[in-house]
């Protein structure tokens, strides 16, 4: 089942008021060009709207980092959807691995952050993964199981059309150290086996698998090429577009 494919450059705490925008105005030439392929970049709060400005109506999705999932009250600090929807965000990350293992969340948390985005109708990009010793151990695919069943506890069918799961070996991140494409693709088809046994076939092949993990154009084009790996999360190369334009570009021509 062809699947369009699905880029987002996550910017971590990087850009200002000045080079976020900036930056934004070449992920849209980038996505301009290459219209077989979706694009999103995740913002720093701060800059969500000079961000969403610079990007205007064009093709790419102004993206979160985090939420909250109650809608509003006495909760310091956080950021709810509606405050997301306000500023023209459509899509939000759950379960970015430096959520989980270095501000502590937790597979519970995940899940009320993805069904909160989902109910308010925005696309949730649902981050898994193993750490290290977990891959040295053997636990990457019992790993990967568990934190997409209890990501995706309660949501439905229909609302699988708004996940995007986004696959990031935890050791892969930030490291310079990448997945090989057929390790990548086998714990992309896992996954899928995983969707399948949730949802259903069907559900399971219309799903995008994204790969994160030190993706960078010299080796995207052969791990976008497989077959269950529909784009991808960038972090350290979204940041320059001269490096996030050809990532787009591969992933368009992998065709989904
Ligand atoms: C990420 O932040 O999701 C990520 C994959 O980072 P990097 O590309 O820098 O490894």
């Amino acid at each position: 089942m062809p699947r369009t494919p699905y880029v987002g450059g996550n910017w971590k705490m990087n850009t200002d008021r000045t080079t976020g925008p900036a930056l934004a105005r070449e992920v849209a030439a980038s996505a301009k060009a290459n219209p077989g392929c979706e694009v999103a970049v995740f913002v720093p709060f701060p800059y969500l709207s000079a961000v969403g400005e610079a990007i205007g109506s064009g093709p790419v999705a102004l993206g979160a980092q985090d939420c909250y999932f109650e809608p509003s009250g006495a909760f310091t600090g956080e950021v709810s959807l509606g405050m997301l929807k306000d500023c023209g965000v459509s899509a939000v990350l759950t379960g970015h691995s430096e959520r989980r293992h270095v501000l502590g969340e937790t597979d519970e948390l995940i899940n009320r952050k993805t069904l909160a985005v989902l109910e308010a109708g925005l696309t949730c990009v649902l981050c898994i993964g193993e750490l290290l010793e977990q891959r040295e151990a053997g636990q990457t695919d019992a790993v990967n199981e568990r934190q997409l069943r209890a990501g995706l506890a309660g949501v439905s069918k229909a609302q699988m059309g708004k996940i995007v799961v986004a696959y990031e070996p935890v050791w892969a991140i930030g490291t310079g150290k990448v997945a090989t494409p057929a390790d990548a693709q086998a714990a992309h088809a896992r996954c899928r086996g995983v969707l399948a046994d949730l949802f259903d076939t069907p559900t399971a092949g219309a799903t995008r698998i994204i790969y994160g993990g030190s993706l960078k154009p010299a080796n995207a084009v052969e791990l976008l090429a497989q077959p269950d790996i529909d784009g991808g999360l960038v972090g350290g190369a979204s940041l320059k577009g001269a490096d996030f334009g050809p990532i787009i570009e591969a992933a368009a021509a992998s065709g989904g």
